[in-house]
C-alpha cells in the first residue's frame, strides 16, 4: 500500500447512520468520501467532491493508475491518494460514503466492506447527476448508445440548444457538471446503472438488450433489472423512450412513473416514433394522426440498426422540446460517429468503410447486414474466445473476398475460409492493398474486424485511423 498524502487532512464529522439503509450524504461539506478508481471518472468525481468541501480520499488498486502530475490543481491540493493492491480496511475508517468509478465491479472488496459496514455507495454518475444544474437525457442499451447520444446532441444543436455529451462516451458527468448547458446528453453503461441511488434523467431511453454482459450479470433478468434502473427515480413529468420491438425493453414500461414513448421499425406505437412504410413519423398522443418527420431513405447511416437509432434519437429530441422540422434536419444530415460504419471514401466505384469499433462477431453481423453491395471484408485481430461459425451463412452470401489479419486469422480461416476466397495479410497496408486490388466497382471494402485490436494497435481508434490513412493515400 502506497500512501501519498498530497492533501490537507481535514476534520471529518461523524454522521448518524440512516435508519432505512445507508443513504449517501446530501450535504458533503466536511464529509469523508472515498472515491474508488483513479481513472478519469474517479478523478473528476474527486475534483467535484473537493469543490463541495468534502474530505476526499481517492483509492486505486493499481499503484500506477495515476501520477500526481495528472491530477488537476483542485484534486492535487485537496485529495488524499491511496494507491496500491489491497487498500485494506483502514481506508473506510470514518468514511461517510463511497463513490465508485464506472469500471469498479460491485464485488470489489472495498465495496463489499463498505456494505458490511453500512457505508453508502453510489456511482460517479449519480454523484454528477446530483450536482447537475441542467436536465439530463440519458441513453442506455447494449448497442448503439454512442451513435444515439451523438445523434441527439446533433438534433438539439439544430434547435440551437446547447448540449454537453458526457458519460460513458469519454467525459465524465462530474467533469462537466459545473457548466450550465440546456441539456446534458449522457451515455450510460449498465455498469454505471448498478450504482445509482438518485439518478433521475428528465428523458431516458433504453435502446435494446442483448445479454452479452453475462460475466457481470449472472442472469438476463438481472441485466434487464439493471437497465431498468435508468427510470427508477423518474416521475410523471419525466419521459422514457423504449424500443417497442424488443420485448424485454418494452416490458420496462409497465414499471415506470414516467411518460412512455415507444420507437419501432415494425409497427405503430400509441406515443412515439415509428416507420409508416418508408416514412419516419411521430405521434405525441394515442389516437392522434402521426406527423411525418423524414423519409427512411434520407438517413445517411447504413443499416436497419441505424434506422432504429434514428427513431430513438428523434423521440428523445422531441421529448426535449425540439420541433419536428428541426428533428427532420438533424436526422437527415447526421454523418455518424467515427469508426462505426464510417464512410471513408469512394474510389473507382468502391466504397471504403471503417467499422473498427466492431470488436466482436455480433457487430460484424450488423455490419454485413448493412450493405446490399458485395463486400470485401478485412477482419481479424485479437480474439475474445467466441465462435465464428454462426456467421458462415452471412459471410458466404455477402462477402466476395475475405482478407484476414492478426492473431485470429487462422481461426477465422477455419470457420469461413472454405466459403470465400481468403487472403492472409501481414499488416493493414497489405490488407488494404489486397482489398483495393480485388474490389470491383460497386463493392464495399469493409474493415469490420470482429476482434479487439490489441495484438497490433493500442485500441480500435488507432486501428481505424491507420486504416483510413492508408485508404486516403491510395492513388
Ligand atoms: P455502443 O456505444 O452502445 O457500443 P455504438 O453506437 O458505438 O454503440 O455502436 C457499436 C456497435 O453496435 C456498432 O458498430 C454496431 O455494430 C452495433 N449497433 C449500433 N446500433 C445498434 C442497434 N440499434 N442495434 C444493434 N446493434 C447496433
Amino acid at each position: 500500500l502506497a500512501m501519498m498524502p498530497c492533501a490537507i487532512e481535514r476534520e471529518s464529522f461523524m454522521v448518524a447512520e440512516a435508519e432505512n439503509g445507508p443513504v449517501f450524504p446530501e450535504n458533503l461539506r466536511g464529509k469523508r468520501i472515498v472515491v474508488l478508481g483513479a481513472g478519469r471518472s474517479g478523478r473528476a468525481a474527486s475534483a467535484l467532491l473537493a469543490r463541495l468541501d468534502a474530505q476526499v480520499v481517492l483509492a486505486d488498486d493499481n499503484p500506477d493508475s495515476v501520477h500526481p502530475d495528472d491530477l488537476d490543481d483542485v484534486v492535487a491540493s485537496r485529495v488524499q491518494l491511496f494507491l496500491g493492491p489491497d487498500v485494506g480496511p483502514a481506508l473506510l475508517d470514518r468514511a461517510d460514503g463511497v463513490v465508485a468509478s464506472p469500471g469498479i465491479r460491485l464485488d470489489h472488496p472495498v465495496l463489499a466492506r463498505a456494505r458490511e459496514k453500512g457505508i453508502p455507495v453510489i456511482g460517479e454518475l449519480d454523484l454528477g447527476a446530483r450536482a447537475a444544474r441542467a436536465p439530463l437525457v440519458a441513453v442506455t442499451g447494449t448497442n448503439g448508445k454512442t451513435t444515439t447520444v451523438h445523434w441527439i446532441a446533433h438534433i438539439l444543436a439544430k434547435a440551437r440548444l446547447r448540449a454537453i455529451l458526457c458519460g460513458n462516451v469519454g467525459t465524465a458527468l462530474c467533469r462537466v457538471v459545473a457548466e450550465k448547458p440546456d441539456w446534458f446528453v449522457v451515455e450510460v453503461s449498465s455498469f454505471q446503472l448498478e450504482t445509482v441511488e438518485r439518478f433521475r434523467p428528465r428523458v431516458a431511453a433504453i435502446l435494446n438488450i442483448a445479454p452479452d454482459h453475462l460475466d457481470r450479470h449472472p442472469t438476463a433478468r438481472d441485466y434487464l433489472a439493471t437497465k431498468a434502473r435508468i427510470t427508477a427515480n423518474q416521475q410523471g413529468d419525466d419521459a422514457l423512450v423504449l424500443n417497442a420491438d424488443d420485448a424485454a425493453v418494452w416490458s420496462v414500461g409497465s414499471a415506470t412513473e414516467a411518460l412512455v414513448w415507444g420507437f419501432s421499425l415494425k409497427g405503430e406505437v400509441g406515443r412515439g416514433v415509428f416507420l409508416a412504410g418508408s416514412r419516419i413519423v411521430a405521434r405525441k398522443a394515442p389516437g392522434e394522426a402521426p406527423r411525418a418527420i423524414a423519409s427512411a431513405e434520407e438517413i445517411a447511416l447504413p443499416g436497419r440498426h441505424n434506422l432504429a437509432n434514428a427513431l430513438a434519437a428523434a423521440a428523445a429530441a422531441l421529448l426535449c422540446g425540439v420541433e419536428i422540422e428541426q428533428v427532420a434536419e438533424g436526422l437527415r444530415d447526421f454523418r455518424g460517429v467515427e469508426h462505426r460504419l464510417e464512410r471513408v471514401r469512394e474510389r473507382r466505384g468502391v466504397l471504403y468503410v471503417n467499422d473498427s469499433k466492431a470488436t466482436n462477431p455480433a457487430s460484424l453481423e450488423v455490419a454485413l447486414r448493412s450493405f446490399e453491395r458485395p463486400i470485401v471484408l478485412i477482419a481479424g485481430g485479437r480474439g475474445k474466445g467466441v465462435a465464428y461459425e454462426e456467421l458462415a451463412p452471412l459471410i458466404s452470401s455477402r462477402v466476395r473476398r475475405l482478407i484476414l489479419l492478426g492473431e485470429e486469422a487462422p481461426r477465422m480461416k477455419a470457420a469461413w475460409g472454405g466459403l470465400v476466397p481468403t487472403f492472409f495479410a501481414a499488416d493493414m497496408e497489405e490488407a488494404v492493398a489486397e482489398a483495393a486490388r480485388s474490389a470491383e466497382p460497386g463493392d464495399v471494402v469493409l474493415l469490420s474486424p470482429a476482434c479487439a485490436s490489441f495484438d497490433m494497435y493500442r485500441n480500435y481508434e488507432e486501428r481505424g485511423r491507420h486504416f483510413k490513412r492508408i485508404v486516403l493515400e491510395l492513388g
